[in-house]
């Protein structure tokens, strides 16, 4: 084997900016190939260069809405064909929707907070768990939020999709965890210098908060063959 097919595989969500991005390009840091999802597709050509200039070869670019289910399906036929495997997931897309009363938010706000923090992660492990099957340690981490535990006013949009988020991972982390070398968990970034955390928190001084690149390595501890967590809610401890 050669190239991207010799290197472990994974596939991360977000990977356009923010905390998705610090994760791929950590990945390819530690000489994984990476398999980069978002919409941006300026913003993944940019990861691309940034993955090149590391050493790190090339990356494998696929612009994809996670709204659109049916794409997500199509995801997994190339992914075998090329490499017949998949050793991680890291699903960091997330939207934060609008931070409205519960009475008032609109079928839209709730549209794309449940499709994108819930149901694309559903439609992601259906496509993809026969892949991380063929692993010899597949891997999946799925970043949640304080709010699916402690939800708060005006926030019920984002906090009730990443609740059925964490219902949804911990259910397929018990059916996977006896009978597979696949573990799956959850990780909460807590606060992190992002354009989602400004858009949440437009008053605070975003220089008080953690990095991406500050959390990534934690996400890609949680991907290595070495983690055998299964099942957990994992929160980011700043050191
Ligand atoms: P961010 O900077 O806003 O990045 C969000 C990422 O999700 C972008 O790469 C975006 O890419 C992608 N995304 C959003 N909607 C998408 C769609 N429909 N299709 C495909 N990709 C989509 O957010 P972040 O702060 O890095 O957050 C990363 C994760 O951590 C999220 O799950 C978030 O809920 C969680 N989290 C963050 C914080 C925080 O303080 N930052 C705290 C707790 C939890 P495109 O726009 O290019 O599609």
């Amino acid at each position: 084997m050669s190239g991207a097919a010799a290197k472990r595989i994974a596939l991360v969500t977000g990977a356009s900016r923010g905390i998705g991005r610090a994760v791929a390009l950590e990945l390819a840091r530690q000489n994984w190939h990476v398999v980069a999802i978002a919409r941006a597709q300026k913003a993944l050509e940019k990861l691309d260069d940034d993955i090149r200039a590391l050493g790190g070869g090339e990356a494998t670019l696929i612009p994809l809405d996670l709204k659109d289910g049916a794409s997500i399906d199509q995801l997994a036929a190339p992914l075998f064909e090329r490499f017949g495997k998949l050793d991680g997931l890291a699903a960091c897309a997330g939207a934060l929707g609008s931070l409205t009363p519960a009475h008032q938010a609109t079928p839209a706000i709730m549209d794309e907070t449940i499709l994108v923090n819930y149901l694309a992660n559903q439609r992601l492990i259906r496509a993809l768990h026969p892949l991380l099957r063929e692993s010899d340690a597949g891997r999946a981490v799925f970043l949640t939020s304080g709010a699916s535990k402690n939800p708060r006013a005006y926030w019920s949009p984002y906090a009730a999709s990443k609740a059925a988020l964490d219902a949804l991972v911990i259910s397929w982390a018990a059916e996977i965890g006896n009978v597979t070398p696949m573990r799956a968990n959850l990780f909460n970034p807590g606060g992190t210098r992002t354009s989602m955390r400004a858009k949440a928190f437009p008053g605070e001084d975003p220089m008080t908060l953690p990095t991406p690149e500050e959390v990534a390595p934690s996400i890609v501890a949680m991907l290595q063959p070495s983690y055998t967590e299964n099942g957990a809610w994992i929160q980011f401890e700043r050191r």
